[in-house]
Formats: C-alpha cells, structure tokens, sequence
C-alpha cells in the first residue's frame, strides 16, 4: 500500500514523499479516507502509531480549498499539555510546505497579545491546550462558529488531567456540523460516555 492511494491532494503527496514516509502506517491507512468522506473518526491508538499524520495529512488536504476569516479558525486540534501541542505543531510545519496556511498555537505562557494579533490574521489550523482556549473564547477575541473540523487528541489523557468538562464547553461552541476526529489510547468507560455526545455516527479505527 502507498500513500498514492488514499484520496491525499498531490501537494500533500508531495510533502510526505520529501519527509521520506514511504508507505502509511495501518492507522493512517484506515482513517485518511474516512476522514477524507467528512465522516467523523473515532482512533484507538497509541501516540507512535503515526496517528498525528492520520489527522494532519487529510486536514491540509481539505483545507486547500477556501480560506480563514478574522478570529475564526477553520480547524482545530486540542492537546493535553503544552509539549504535545508544540509538537504537533512541528509535525505541521513538515507537511504543510507547500500551502500558504495560517498556523496558531494557544497555549499557556505566551501573551496574549500576540496570540490575539495571529487570530486576527486568519487560522487555518488551531492547536490548543482546552484552558487556554476558552480563555480567549471568554475574552472574545476567538470565535469557534466557523470550525469545520475538531480533532480532540489524547482524550484519555484529557481524561486524567480533568479536562472533561472544559472539552465539553467546546464542544458546545463548535457548530453542530463540524466534522469530529477523537483519538485516544484506552477506553474507559468515561471516554465512552463522551464519544456518544460528541461524535455522530462514527467510524471506529482500532490498531
Ligand atoms: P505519532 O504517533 O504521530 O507521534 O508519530 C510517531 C512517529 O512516526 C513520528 O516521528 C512520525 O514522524 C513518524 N511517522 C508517521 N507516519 C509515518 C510513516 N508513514 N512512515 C514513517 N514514519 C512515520
């Protein structure tokens, strides 16, 4: 299996060809085209199994077409801490060489002045820790009525950290339609719970 046969735009192709992956990981094989339909994804995973490309890569596919207003992020991924958040960023910044796209990161420890300046501007992709997030959504300088796709990572560790109910406030500013990605390593029955109410009719990738 190669990547060719996923449904992936040619710049996409291009960008995993020059990081040198040469065939998917089976994460990345099942979900792309899922996520590609616009279904909604639910990833049993562990973090090494590829999956941050298994979101990212069908992302920047969609997002070649039409472009981000003032304060209102068209994507956006929620991380646990502030590492992974930096993280994903980094493996963004390899895949998105091709494409002229706006690139936020809302996280704790950096001002908000600067954060604010960038939502202004324009994102196409948001990478968020929860608290962070709702921070600025409560000061009004972030509006999430335009996300068309939520990836909400590491649930589980969302989970353990008492991220819960801040995930829920949200998933409650995001529109209804928003296509939704969930990625978590276990799931215990809380998790469960949760992806009966956040996701619609799912497709359940299990590694
Ligand atoms: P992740 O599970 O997303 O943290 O990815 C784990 C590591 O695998 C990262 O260092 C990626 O750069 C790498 N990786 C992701 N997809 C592939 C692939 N298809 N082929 C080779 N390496 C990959």
């Amino acid at each position: 299996m190669s990547f060719s046969h996923l449904g992936l735009s040619e710049k996409v192709l291009a960008a995993v060809a020059a990081t040198g992956y040469t065939t998917p990981t089976p994460i990345q094989e099942q979900a792309i085209p899922h996520v590609l339909a616009r279904r909604d994804v639910l990833g049993i995973a562990q973090t090494g199994t590829g999956k941050t490309a298994a979101f990212v890569l069908p992302m920047l596919t969609m997002l070649e077409k039409g472009r981000a207003r003032a304060r209102m992020p068209r994507t956006l991924i929620l991380e646990p801490t502030r590492e992974l958040a930096a993280q994903v960023q980094e493996n963004i910044d390899h895949y998105c060489a091709g494409q002229k796209l706006n690139i936020a990161l809302l996280i704790g420890g950096m001002s908000f002045g600067d954060q604010d300046a960038k939502l202004m501007r324009g994102v196409d992709i948001l990478i968020a820790t929860p608290g962070r997030l709702l921070d600025h959504t409560e000061r009004g300088k972030l509006l999430l009525t335009g996300v068309e796709m939520l990836v909400i990572d590491e649930a589980d560790r969302m989970l353990d950290m008492g991220f819960i109910p801040d995930i829920e406030r949200i998933c409650k500013l995001v529109p209804f339609t928003r296509q939704t990605l969930f990625f978590t390593a276990t799931m215990p029955p809380e998790i469960r719970r949760i992806t009966e109410t956040f996701l619609h009719n799912p497709e359940k990738v299990e590694i």
